[in-house]
């Protein structure tokens, strides 16, 4: 049988041969916030790129339902209510030897949704929101880039605010029927955020060619797939931007679809400098740390 390394390098041959620069690739930290339809696709994307290190944040178990959309889940999974982290970690680890993977299943905090700890019948339920708010800090620090997969806007928002806090680019991904969207904040950049990206949409007034789409909701499979396959390349846009180059091209601030009508479209939207995530939300963050993520005031209350 062969080495690991010998495997490694075969299934990767192509990718070599495509011009993509492995070993920058395999020094890459991804850290995936959300283990379902897009975080799967992403993940297993980003594997067999031969990213070097995947760390992955769900806090459910697979349940027959996710098998259909959620590529790396299979009905045995589900059978056994297995942790979707654990389950990812295996099939990815088995996908393409020599990655690294790291299973994180805990919460992350949502900051309009405070956490309860109760107990009941002597066993404890819920979670201690500091407590998993270090706990995802410490992932983002580790990481080199964020992918967000998660299904509302308030813990994409703690995620962004960690992501551009401690420096490191962010790529949000949401899709709706037949829509998708993916949104990149790169750090230093003038680079919209979600907060921005809201204010934008207004700006707009809807001169948009594809109207965006909402959160992670019930999509297409083929939506689920392509917003997948956007964010991965976003990723390996940034893998590859160096002395100020963007070998593969820069990841546009936003890009929308809508395969119903087949239009692509991508979007640089305004910073808003009075920004209550990228500017004032960051600038709290790094001034108070985390518990500054427990209550923070958006000014409106999206789901
Ligand atoms: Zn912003």
């Amino acid at each position: 049988m062969e080495g690991c390394d010998g495997i490694r390098s075969k299934l990767l041959d192509r990718i070599e041969r495509a011009g993509y620069d492995l070993d920058r690739i395999s020094k890459f930290n991804v850290l995936i916030a959300g283990m379902g339809t897009i975080g799967c696709a992403v993940a297993r994307i980003l594997a067999l790129y031969g990213v070097g290190k995947l760390l992955l944040v769900d806090d459910d178990v697979v349940e027959i339902e996710n098998v259909g959309r959620q590529c790396l889940y299979e009905l045995e999974d589900a059978e056994r209510g297995k942790e979707k982290v654990l389950v990812a970690k295996e099939k990815l680890e088995r996908l393409m030897p020599g990655l690294r993977v790291e299973a994180l299943n805990f919460t992350i905090p949502n900051p309009l949704s405070p956490a309860v700890i109760v107990e009941i019948d002597g066993k404890v339920y819920g979670y201690d929101a500091s407590e998993n708010l270090n706990k995802i800090e410490k992932a983002v620090k580790s990481s080199d880039v964020v992918i967000s997969g998660v299904d509302n806007f308030n813990t994409r928002r703690t995620l962004e605010i960690l992501s551009l806090g401690n420096g490191k680019p962010f790529i949000n991904t949401g899709i709706e029927g037949t829509k998708g969207g993916v949104r990149t904040v790169l750090v230093d950049e003038d680079n919209s955020c979600i907060g921005c990206y809201q204010r934008g949409l207004s700006w707009l007034k809807g001169g948009y060619e594809v109207e965006p789409a909402g959160g992670c909701t019930v999509a297409s499979l083929s939506t689920i797939h392509i917003a997948a396959a956007i964010a991965a390349d976003n990723f390996i846009k940034i893998v590859h931007h160096k002395n100020g180059e963007w070998k593969f091209g820069k990841p546009a601030n936003f890009t929308s679809f809508d395969l119903k009508t087949n239009k692509f479209n991508s979007y640089q939207f305004p910073k808003d400098v009075h920004c209550e995530i990228c500017v004032k939300g960051v600038e709290k963050y790094l001034r108070e740390g985390s518990s500054s993520l427990l209550h923070l005031d958006y000014g409106g209350n999206q789901q």
